[in-house]
């Protein structure tokens, strides 16, 4: 397989994979925010979406998580957590305009709250 693999791509277009690749515009935003539900200062990873100390979160995104489109602003409310294949993903309902949405509970989430919901 290898070898097959090898012959269709000789080594000039595997460099050239590998320069578009470099050349990706993906930007991880690191944010640090203070949770407007229970005032913790939360340290953002790039990734964080939400409070891991009371799982709230606010809808800033629209369409894709993370694009930050969003005019609404408000918080949003976990209303339950799911377990699906091994990792906890959390369903939001925000205050503001209802808007529904699940996002992947992230590493330092609060165990405990995180439980709490599942049922
Ligand atoms: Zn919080
Ligand atoms: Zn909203």
């Amino acid at each position: 397989m290898k070898n097959i693999i090898r012959k269709i791509d000789p080594p000039s277009s595997f460099d050239k994979l590998r320069t578009t690749d470099g050349q990706r515009n993906f930007v991880r935003k690191k944010e640090d925010f203070r949770c407007e539900h229970c005032g913790a200062e939360v340290v953002g990873d790039g990734y964080t979406d939400h409070c891991p100390k009371c799982l709230w979160g606010k809808h800033v995104d629209r369409e894709i998580p993370g694009d930050r489109e969003s005019e609404c602003k408000s918080l949003m409310e976990p209303v339950r957590v799911l377990y699906k294949k091994g990792e906890y993903r959390i369903v939001y309902r925000c205050t503001g305009c209802s808007h529904k949405f699940e996002v992947r509970a992230g590493i330092g989430d609060d165990r405990e709250k995180l439980i709490e919901l599942v049922n």
